[in-house]
């Protein structure tokens, strides 16, 4: 490519216009894009080719194609046509074509000067003066120089980093670099992917006469070998940090203590079965000394609290402390109302911590988890700012975990105090995730599934109803009210530009005027987050005593809220909210034994995608179904805790189209973690370089 190489980077114009920034930025810019090493190069693969490698005459050009003509420059103008622009006409011995900058550089002007003769690539279009090409690659062509025999590569970049500079450069790495395998040949055998050096050579120099679409829709098995090391890469690492997370020690909580027999008995209902065998499960993990770190998944209403309850109190008998963490005030304030229920009459000491408490209740409660009196301490984030220790923590729970981060999650269990011993780790969570994206996601968890409801629940009837029927809405909710139901009555957070929370206020307030002129006869309650706690508290507490027949409430009541007498739903602006947020709300009704309903109210007119959402919902009441065809819809990016689970380090790999080969690759992990550790370890650091320390949480 010797020929090519000095023509080339004076040739894309466009592109390398940023390029004359200060060197010493370079760098900067480069590691922004996550290019340091020379194997960063490698695996910065190109999102696109363009093909060169043939020239049509100019009479053969087709309007809507990318084509590349070839041509000597016969005139070369700035024009003023509405706006300023660069005009060069190029003629081949078929005809004319005019090229057209809006954009340009003087070296724009002097590659293009009369008489030169030039390859020009680009959209074609037919336009008032014939076809004419708008910003086409420019490319000088020299005296006897051939066509490239290989697509051309289109890299990702950042503003100063131009195609040419890449190319340069990634085609050193290409030589100065043997692509060796970092898969031991043996297991390389079963996975019948071609050899990494082909895919990766290949990739960046596509030869001629290759599918360049085909490629940049990353199908084939040049792509499949890419993803499959990629995936490989992210397996190994995140077996990797639970590896290092068993080497840790905890507490060994003996199994089978009084207090959890007792609290057994004092529960007012029998455990289902899936809680059953999710509680034995915790329990064995607790009595082990390698730190658990288990997620319960389970729909909402499958009683995670109760199993949480009983794990807490495993600990407790053991002598240590346990902690339970909520996202929002008012659950954690019912979590430790039913708790304290279940716990205090068996002679348990359990403290509440929430941001709001009075300076002094606060200290309190802080001192009380310093010192060991208070055996069980409930709260919001609170539990894990700086002031808190505890004496002897033996199990974090953390509720909703995918409300937190990462780092908060696991900054519940570093507030350990006493010995070096890690606690446990119980995180539970409603919202599922797709077997695919958990398969990623869980390499470093283990995971039980609560996947029954208690009995006697009734599956949640639900409607979509256009809001211009608000009035047949109305009439059920007295009817309901009538014979002793409860309601809840949601709208979202109008986005009309104020800071969220007037915005909130608004909405909250307007629905709650409006709706309680219309049905005068009903006792309405107000919830919304900028509430003063102890006013949200008050709500909550009449609404559960069945003192409230409506209420109104944001999105505050989401999560986690339990009336069972609650059989009514009414969701405003429906289309606002999230499949994964509106099946939660739902979650909040149908915990009795009555009849639920929902009524999602719709603003018409409805687009084609917002009805295909909402029929999702209304087709299907279970959650881990949702998720699977949400995902289908918004694709994965939004799932929990996705953002910091090693899946934003795939760049290439596509969780939920690449299952089989993300199944190859976490068995292919599994081996060479067992025989090939160096290797693995090696595999890792091709691939992630310095990102790779973002996956060891
Ligand atoms: P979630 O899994 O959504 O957090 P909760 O723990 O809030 O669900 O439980 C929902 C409701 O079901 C609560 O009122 C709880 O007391 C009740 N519950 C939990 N387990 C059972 C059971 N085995 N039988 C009957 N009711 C149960
Ligand atoms: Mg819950």
């Amino acid at each position: 490519m010797k020929s090519t190489g000095r023509g080339r980077k004076a040739g894309s114009a466009r592109q390398d216009s940023g390029n004359d920034s200060p060197r010493e930025s370079t760098r900067a810019r480069l590691a922004r894009l996550g290019l340091t090493r020379d194997w960063d190069f490698l695996l910065h693969l190109p999102l696109r080719w363009i093909d060169e490698t043939q020239v049509t005459p100019i009479d053969r050009l087709v309007p809507g194609a990318e084509q590349q003509a070839e041509g000597e420059v016969l005139a070369n103008e700035i024009a003023i046509r509405g706006r300023r622009q660069l005009l060069v006409r190029v003629a081949d011995a078929s005809g004319e074509l005019l090229l057209r900058f809006f954009h340009f550089y003087p070296s724009t002007r002097q590659q293009l000067a009369v008489g030169r003769r030039v390859r020009v690539y680009g959209p074609v279009r037919g336009g008032l003066m014939g076809l004419e090409i708008v910003h086409p690659r420019v490319h000088p062509v020299r005296e006897g120089e051939t066509l490239p025999q290989r697509l051309t590569p289109v890299y990702p970049t950042t503003e100063g980093i131009g195609q040419a500079w890449l190319r340069t450069r990634i085609e050193r790495a290409l030589r100065d670099v043997e692509i060796s395998e970092s898969v031991p040949a043996e297991l390389l055998g079963d996975i019948g992917l071609p050899p990494l050096r082909d895919a990766i050579a290949t990739l960046h120099r596509p030869p001629q006469g290759a599918d360049a679409t085909g490629l940049a829709q990353r199908h084939g098995p040049l792509w499949e070998r890419i993803k499959f090391d990629e995936l490989l890469a992210q397996q190994i690492s995140l077996r990797t940090a639970r590896a290092r997370r068993a080497e840790r020690s905890a507490p060994e909580l003996a199994a089978g203590g009084e207090l959890v027999a007792r609290l057994h008995g004092a529960l007012p209902f029998e455990l289902t079965a899936a809680q059953q065998r999710v509680c034995r499960e915790i329990e064995a993990d607790l009595a082990r000394a390698v730190p658990m770190q288990r997620l319960i998944q389970g729909d909402v209403g499958s009683g995670k609290t109760v199993v949480a309850a009983l794990a807490a109190a495993q600990s407790i008998a053991a002598g240590f402390q346990a902690a339970l963490m909520a996202p929002t005030e008012i659950l954690a304030e019912q979590h430790f109302g039913r708790i304290a229920q279940w716990l205090c009459p068996l002679g348990v000491r359990v403290a509440w911590l929430a941001g709001k408490l009075k300076a002094a209740e606060k200290r309190a409660a802080q001192q009380a988890a310093a010192d060991g009196s208070a055996q069980l301490i409930v709260g919001t984030h609170a539990l894990i700012q700086d002031a808190v220790e505890f004496a002897k923590l033996g199990l974090a729970i953390v509720d909703e975990q995918h409300r937190f981060g990462v780092a908060q999650r696991l900054r519940l269990r570093s507030r350990a105090g006493a010995a070096e011993r890690t606690p446990h780790l119980l995180m539970l969570s409603a919202t599922p995730i797709p077997r695919t994206l958990a398969m990623s996601y869980y390499a470093d968890l283990d995971v039980s599934v609560i996947d029954e409801l208690p009995p006697g629940r009734q599956p949640v009837v639900t409607k979509l109803v256009a809001a211009g029927r608000r009035d047949e809405v109305l009439e059920r909710v007295r009817a309901k009210a009538a014979r002793g139901a409860q309601v809840y009555w949601v709208c979202p957070l109008v986005d009309d530009g104020e800071d969220e929370s007037t915005a909130e206020l608004t909405a909250a307030t307007r629905m709650f005027d409006e709706t309680r002129a219309l049905l005068p006869e009903l006792r309405f309650g107000l919830l919304h987050g900028q509430l003063p706690p102890a006013e949200k508290t008050e709500v909550m507490r009449r609404f559960a005593a069945s003192e409230i027949d409506v209420l109104v409430a944001t999105t505050v009541i989401e999560v986690g809220v339990d009336v069972p007498n609650a059989t009514l739903m009414v969701v405003e602006h429906a289309q606002r909210f999230g499949l994964a947020q509106l099946h939660q709300l739902r979650g909040r009704i149908g915990r009795g034994t009555e009849k639920s309903f929902c009524v999602l109210l719709y603003d018409e007119p409805l687009s084609e995608p917002a009805r295909a959402r909402l029929k999702i919902l209304y087709e299907s009441a279970d959650g881990f179904e949702i998720a699977r065809r949400d995902l289908q819809l918004r694709g994965p990016g939004e799932f929990l805790g996705a953002r910091q689970s090693g899946v934003p380090l795939l760049r290439f790999a596509d969780l939920e189209r690449d299952v089989d080969l993300l199944e190859r690759a976490r068995d292919v992990a599994l081996k060479m973690l067992a025989s090939y550790p160096e290797q693995a370890a090696a595999h890792v650091q091709r691939w992630l370089g310095t990102r790779a320390e973002y996956l060891v949480a």
